[in-house]
């Protein structure tokens, strides 16, 4: 018998298996596609694997702003995506490798609960494996983690239309498209829209809200926008229908316009995976959103776990590790009879928390940040001190990005408590150095706790240091 059986490897499983493993506690790990989930396979690794050949693309383009001399610079796609399918095979290869060190059973296959476990009753998981054949296992405890997929709405002309793609396609399509037609400007449209449209072609973004990026900040996100210099983006329009490769929509004002293509990408976001693993068969409570659980990541029934996507708490891989190390912390707490169900004993520290939880959208010119946006802050009616610098002003920014465009820091503070609420950054490196931003709300840091800190010079991160004594 397991101490633990894993639904699905994505970076929720395949971190709370290696926690788990390393804890010596008898784990099956079991898989129906690939090692790594969506992340490493077809979500954040190959996007960044191409962004990055396209940022290496733009810089050879415009390194003669910079002294340096490199002629006839152009790509080959078909390399790219080669290297791209080596980073993830690579990495996918490396977690099978942790899997063996810490004593992971990994099952290749559809897991699927048929008991949930009851009392001393242990859970029975059934596993379709994809070699052929069925085994039954029975569990201590089970950890659900089976991400999500791609949501497709349903817009005339979308469904079995060989010109709309979703994300997983657009990764692998064997050629760079003349012209794309992006529906939807949140994070993944908006990074296919830098990727693409670094490389060439003409791309345009369909949104139906006002902005791009729905949850960024609104000072930030319109700088950002305009960072995309190559990308025609249009804010407030409402898509009605496809037809072939054209996108008709009709705009804020009220027109019927038309974006004609070579290819159309779906991204609209995602849903959770609810419908593979029996989730009604161990009677757990869903929502639209996902599998509801507690901030210790626990499910309506004792005994099953959550993690990752599949909660539709927050759809990002770092928010799936998280919650797999919550999770696994209450797991061995239960598997050891310490605390039994009592959420004290399972200390309050160690739970779910989502206040601070930083974001990035990646590409030649990033965006990031964490916590509260200055709109977040005034609908909780929260007096607010903020200061924003742009990247101008910093030395290491304009030494290294002229082609990047804008970009800004800024940071909110609550007026009251002087404790730092968000950081926001749009520019070169935003992703690297967004931690820090959450490691200043984490801590409950005040404006003059961030005054003493150093921070290395040059670098871009010093802005957050100056944006706090402008504050
Ligand atoms: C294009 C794109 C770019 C992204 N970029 C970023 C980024 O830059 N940064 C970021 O933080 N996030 C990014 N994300 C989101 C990130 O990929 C997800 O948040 C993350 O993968 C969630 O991890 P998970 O473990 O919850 O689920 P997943 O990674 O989705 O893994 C779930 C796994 O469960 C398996 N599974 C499902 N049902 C079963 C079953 N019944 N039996 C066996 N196996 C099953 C699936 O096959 C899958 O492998 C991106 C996503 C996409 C699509």
């Amino acid at each position: 018998m397991y101490d633990t059986i894993i639904i699905g490897a994505g970076p929720g499983g395949y971190l709370a298996a290696e926690r788990l493993g390393h804890q010596k506690k008898k784990v099956l790990l079991i898989e129906e596609q690939y090692l790594g989930g969506t992340c490493l396979n077809v979500g954040c690794i190959p996007t960044k694997t191409l962004l990055n050949s396209a940022k290496q693309y733009v810089h050879a383009r415009e390194a003669g702003k910079f002294g340096v001399n490199a002629a006839n610079v152009s790509f080959d796609w078909a390399v790219i995506q080669k290297w791209k399918d080596e980073v993830s095979t690579k990495l996918r290869e490396g977690i099978a490798g942790q899997m063996k060190r810490f004593g992971v059973d990994v099952a290749l296959g559809r897991g699927e609960i048929i008991a949930p476990p009851r009392g001393t009753a242990p859970a029975k998981v059934k596993v379709t494996l994809n070699k052929g054949g069925t085994e039954e296992h029975e569990g201590r405890t089970i950890l659900v983690s089976a991400g999500s997929v791609p949501a497709i709405p349903p817009i005339p002309g979308s469904k079995d239309n060989p010109k709309v793609v979703d994300s997983t396609g657009l990764l692998s399509i064997g050629a760079v498209p003349k012209r794309l037609t992006v529906i939807g400007g949140g994070v993944i449209g908006v990074e296919f829209a830098g990727l693409f449209s670094s490389l060439g072609t003409e791309v345009t973004v369909i949104e139906m809200m006002d902005e791009i990026i729905p949850f960024m900040d609104k000072e930030q996100a319109p700088l950002f926008r305009r960072a995309l210099t190559g990308v025609n983006f249009k804010l407030g329009c409402k898509v009605e229908k496809i037809e072939g490769a054209a996108v008709h929509f009709t705009t804020k004002a009220g027109a019927a316009e038309k974006a004609d293509a070579d290819l159309i990408l779906m991204a609209v976001g995602r849903r959770p995976v609810l419908n593979t693993w029996g989730a009604e068969a161990a009677g757990l409570d869903l929502t639209p959103k996902g599998v509801s659980v507690d901030d210790w990541m626990r499910t309506n029934i004792p005994g099953i776990w959550a993690a990752g996507d599949v909660t539709g708490k927050s759809l990002l891989a770092h928010s799936a590790y998280r919650m797999a190390e919550v999770a696994v912390a209450d797991i061995l707490t239960n598997l050891d009879g310490i605390g039994g169900n009592s959420n004290t004993a399972r200390g309050a520290s160690n739970r779910m928390r989502y206040n601070a939880v930083p974001w990035a959208v990646y590409g030649v010119t990033e965006a990031a940040g964490v916590g509260m946006t200055e709109q977040d802050a005034a609908s909780k009616g929260i007096a607010i001190l903020k200061a924003s610098l742009p990247m101008k002003v910093s030395g290491r920014f304009v030494a290294e990005n002229t082609f990047s465009g804008p970009g800004a820091v800024k940071v909110i503070a609550c007026a009251a408590t002087r404790r730092i609420l968000g950081v926001h950054v749009v520019g070169a490196y935003a992703s690297e150095f967004i931690w820090g931003g959450a490691a200043l709300i984490e801590q409950e840091l005040r404006i003059e706790d961030v005054k003493q800190l150093i921070f290395p010079h040059p670098t871009v991160s010093e802005l957050i240091r100056d944006a706090v004594w402008g504050l």
